[in-house]
This record gives structure tokens, C-alpha cells and sequence, in this order.
């Protein structure tokens, strides 16, 4: 007797395979806002199809039972598709949701959010809210946003230096000197380097001035820029491959005065310095840094408070939305003023100091010493005494915060420990939270736990995890931080 499923297997095996093409239905959304489709029961991922498209592709890659295809055409487009606005969209790693509108953007994001909690972590969300780019005169401009940029640098194929962004998995350097979700005040300083840059090399005919990933050689290696939004600073940075930066070359310190000298066209706030990195690594910045030309930081506010901020301290990216995405913490930490309030993974300090203003006292914790080292400054130039701060990573100290406090009602003593919390914030990178930390985190029983992710898979792994310590998801905000890209930011309030 036959068996139809094994037939029906056997069917699949044979016809979905490799260069082969397909005209198929789109029917939802993946992980990373790419097309997902089925032929009998094969699951197809096509980067750059929408929902509810009809499309013709070619599978680039088949495994059993499931596969990548390429987009050839669309034969029935979604209404929420649009034309990308950059002209690398396709081949650079950065954009993943340029071909679809704001709105469609947004909608899949808060989509995805849900799929992980509810599939992940097992649990439903109560309320689930969603804050994303205002629209100016009717609008929407999703556009210029980013305050960081690291432009890597090299030589194309025909021996020209070219700055831009690597390739999807690669690094390849797509060349894009004018990126669109970059402040434009980013950009033009990216073409007054790298035009300065590309005169030097042709002046001198010296390509030893760009360096070269694979040989190890060469001088210029990526180009770092900061923009403070709200104060106007830039801060530009060069990335070399130099032994003795207080002994450059006078060809070098020739390209350096030509920068500073232009760094004038953009604007009076200008810090420029260079960087020593000449190891062998994929990590952009090196330990060392030597300032040209006013300062080796930056600085800015977020609402009335002003960040001193290190090259190699993190700083939430997206200006516009920053202040948005911490006054949904401070919301949901609904704080009385009589707290005792845990930053953890607090970079400079600037979730710390926004609640400090309306808590007792706050302790944050973070694993990079130069924020460390920003935080407590932040905390001295605004005025602020509530607030101290630890350096290590999350974990290792608050697991150390409560093995004192066991000894500390062991002894009935009053040994110098940290303060219990009355609410816990945690902002970990996309790896989320160490499950020694949650551990602890559910040992310290705070009545709030405030979780701000990049990450919603991760989110809702600890989310269960802290299901097991007693706290239950009351509600969750996406905070569209990442225009145009896959990538979302949510704040979520856990509760006993
Ligand atoms: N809350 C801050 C920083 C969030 S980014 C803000 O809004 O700006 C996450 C931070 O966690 C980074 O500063 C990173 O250096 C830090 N970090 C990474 N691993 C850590 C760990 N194990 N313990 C403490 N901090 C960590």
C-alpha cells in the first residue's frame, strides 16, 4: 500500500532544487522581514518579497525542508511595497525594509515582537504598544538618523580608496560615501576625509595609505563619526594602522591638516583625532587615541541632561528616539521617588541618571571601563548624587551582591553592601541577560523589572526564564529605534 505522505516527501525532495525558478505566492513575514513561502509543505525565504506578492524567483539555496531564492520579478505587487531610495539598498548589509513603507515596517516589527514572546516565551502579552517616527506635515521621515558611523576603508578593484559599508556576510566594501540613514552631517564629513584621502593618494601616488585587511599594511583603516544631535558636535575620527602616532609622517600629518582645516566647512564644533589600531582584527578601534583637534569625546543631551560620551562607550543611536525609549522606562518603572532603583548594562550611565531624578538612589553596572568612567562624570556635571556606579559585567556582581546579602542576614550585621532593589532596569547587548544574572535578579526580588531589549528573541527567552522567579509580562512598547532595518527595540515591564 502506499503510503501518500512519504510520496508527498519524495515529490518535494525532487522538485524544489537549486537555480530552479518558481513563480509563488507570498505568504508572510520572517525573522528578518524577508518573504516566506510554501510549495507543498517546503519552506522558501525570499529577501525582498512582501506579503501577499506573487513573485518569480531562483532558489540560491535548498536544504531538506526548507530553501533560499532570489527575487526576479514581481508579478503582483503589495501595495506597501516601495522604490528603495538608496542605490546600494540591495547589495549593502545594512537596510532590510528600504522596498516597503514606514508603516508596513513598523507593522512587522511589532509582529515579530509578538511571534517571539508569545512562540519563545510562552506567554501573551497583556498590552502590547508601539511608538515609532513622527510624521512631519503629514510624513513620515525615516531618514538621517543614525549618530554613529563606521566607515571602513579600502581600495576598489581598479586601485581607487573607497569608504563605504561591507557587504551582507562579507567584507566586501560597497562603496557609499552618501548613506541615507547616516546624519547628513556624517556623511559630509565622510567625503571630506575621504576626498583628502584619494588627492593624497594620487598626489603622492602612494597606496600605503589605505590599508588593506588582508595583507595587513597600509594606513587608514575605517573612519569613525559621532554627531551630538542636540549640541551640534561632530566627532571625527581616524582609524590607523600607525605604530607611533606622536611621530606621523609629515605626508600623513599633511592629510591631517587638510581635515581640520575643511572640518571648519562643517560646523564650529568640530573634534577630530585619530585612533591607533594595528592589530590583526575585525574590532574598529583601537585603545589608543590622539586628538588633533579639540577633544577626544563628545557630548550631548537627552532632555535636560548632558553625556559625555567616549568613542568606545555605547550611546543609543537613533537621537530621535532615545528620549522616547527612556521615558517608556521611566514610565513603566513608575517610580515614586522612594526607590532604590538596579541600572544593569547602564553605559554611561543614561537610563541611571533619567531615573535617578525621580528615585531614592540608583546603582548601575556595566562591563566597559571608559563608560564607567562617563557615567560617573555624567552623574558629577549634572549635579547628580544618587546615582553610583560599578564596573564588571552584570552577572559576576550582582551575584556577588547577593552572596553578601546572605552573609549579611547570616550575621544579622549591617555589612557594607549594596541596597536591595525596589525595581530592577536590565539593557542588555542582543544576547540578553547571563542566567546567572536572572538568577540573582530573582533573589533580589525587586516589585518591577524593567527590560529594555535589542533583541526579541532573546527578550522572550529571559522572559520565561523570570516566569520561573515569579515575575509575569504586564506590558511591552516597541520603540522603532532602526529605520529601514530589521532590527527592533523593545521596553517591557515584568511585575510578581
Ligand atoms: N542602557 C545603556 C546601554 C545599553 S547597551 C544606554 O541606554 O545607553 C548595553 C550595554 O551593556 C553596553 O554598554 C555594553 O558595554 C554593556 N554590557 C555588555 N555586556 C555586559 C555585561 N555582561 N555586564 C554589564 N554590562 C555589559
Amino acid at each position: 500500500m502506499s503510503n501518500p505522505e512519504s510520496e508527498t516527501e519524495r515529490a518535494r525532495i525532487v522538485e524544489v532544487k537549486k537555480n530552479q525558478e518558481y513563480e509563488i505566492k507570498i505568504e508572510s513575514f520572517g525573522n528578518s522581514g524577508e518573504g516566506i513561502s510554501h510549495i507543498d509543505g517546503y519552506t522558501l525565504f525570499v529577501s525582498g518579497a512582501l506579503p501577499g506578492e506573487k513573485v518569480k524567483v531562483v532558489v540560491t539555496k535548498a536544504k531538506k525542508n526548507y530553501g533560499y531564492a532570489r527575487l526576479l520579478s514581481v508579478i503582483e505587487s503589495s501595495p506597501d511595497r516601495v522604490e528603495p531610495v538608496c542605490p546600494v539598498a540591495k547589495r549593502c548589509g545594512g537596510c532590510d525594509l528600504q522596498h516597503m513603507n514606514y508603516e508596513a515596517g513598523l507593522a512587522f516589527k511589532v509582529k515579530h515582537v509578538r511571534d517571539c514572546i508569545e512562540r519563545i516565551g510562552g506567554v501573551e502579552i497583556p498590552l502590547l504598544e508601539a511608538i515609532g517616527c513622527e510624521k512631519k506635515d503629514g510624513e513620515y521621515n525615516p531618514w538621517h538618523y543614525r549618530n554613529k558611523a563606521q566607515f571602513p576603508v579600502g581600495l576598489d578593484r581598479s586601485g581607487k580608496p573607497v569608504a563605504g559599508f561591507y557587504a551582507s556576510r562579507s567584507h566586501e566594501i560597497i562603496p557609499c560615501e552618501n548613506c541615507a540613514l547616516q546624519d547628513e552631517k556624517i556623511n559630509r564629513a565622510v567625503s571630506v576625509v575621504m576626498d583628502t584621502v584619494r588627492d593624497a593618494v594620487e598626489k603622492n601616488n602612494d597606496k600605503k595609505l589605505i590599508y588593506d585587511e588582508i595583507t595587513h599594511t597600509g594606513w587608514l583603516r575605517h573612519i569613525y563619526v559621532r554627531r551630538a544631535v542636540k549640541t551640534g558636535q561632530l566627532f571625527i575620527c581616524l582609524v590607523v594602522n600607525d605604530k607611533n602616532v606622536n611621530k606621523i609622517s609629515k605626508e600623513k600629518q599633511d592629510i591631517l591638516k587638510t581635515i581640520i582645516n575643511r572640518a571648519d566647512e562643517l560646523g564650529d564644533e568640530v573634534s577630530v583625532c585619530i585612533n591607533q589600531n594595528t592589530e590583526k582584527t575585525n574590532v574598529v578601534l583601537g585603545r589608543d587615541y590622539k586628538a588633533i583637534k579639540n577633544n577626544t569625546y563628545i557630548e550631548d543631551r537627552i532632555g535636560d541632561l548632558t553625556f559625555c560620551i567616549a568613542p568606545e562607550s555605547f550611546y543609543q543611536v537613533n537621537s530621535f528616539m532615545t528620549e522616547k525609549l527612556y521615558n517608556k522606562a521611566l514610565e513603566y518603572a513608575a517610580l515614586s521617588g522612594d526607590e532604590v532603583v538596579w541600572d544593569l548594562y547602564c553605559g554611561i550611565g543614561t537610563i541611571s541618571l533619567f531615573l535617578s531624578q525621580k528615585a531614592r538612589k540608583v546603582v548601575g553596572v556595566e562591563i566597559v571601563e571608559q563608560a564607567i568612567k562617563n557615567a560617573k562624570e555624567n552623574a558629577r556635571i549634572n549635579g547628580i548624587d544618587n546615582a553610583s556606579f560599578y564596573c564588571g559585567a552584570a552577572e559576576d556582581i550582582i551575584s556577588e551582591v547577593m552572596k553578601d546579602q546572605d552573609k549579611k542576614s547570616a550575621a544579622g550585621s549591617d555589612l557594607d553592601v549594596v541596597d536591595m532593589p525596589d525595581v530592577v532596569v536590565v539593557d542588555p547587548p542582543r544576547k540578553g541577560c547571563d542566567e546567572k544574572l536572572i538568577a540573582a535578579i530573582g533573589e533580589a526580588s525587586p516589585s518591577r523589572i524593567v527590560y529594555v531589549s535589542c533583541d526579541p528573541a532573546t527578550l522572550a527567552r529571559d522572559i520565561a526564564r523570570l516566569r520561573e522567579y515569579g515575575y509575569t509580562l504586564k506590558k511591552a512598547c516597541v520603540i522603532d529605534q532602526f529605520w529601514q532595518t530589521r532590527h527592533v527595540e523593545t521596553v517591557c515591564l515584568c511585575s510578581t
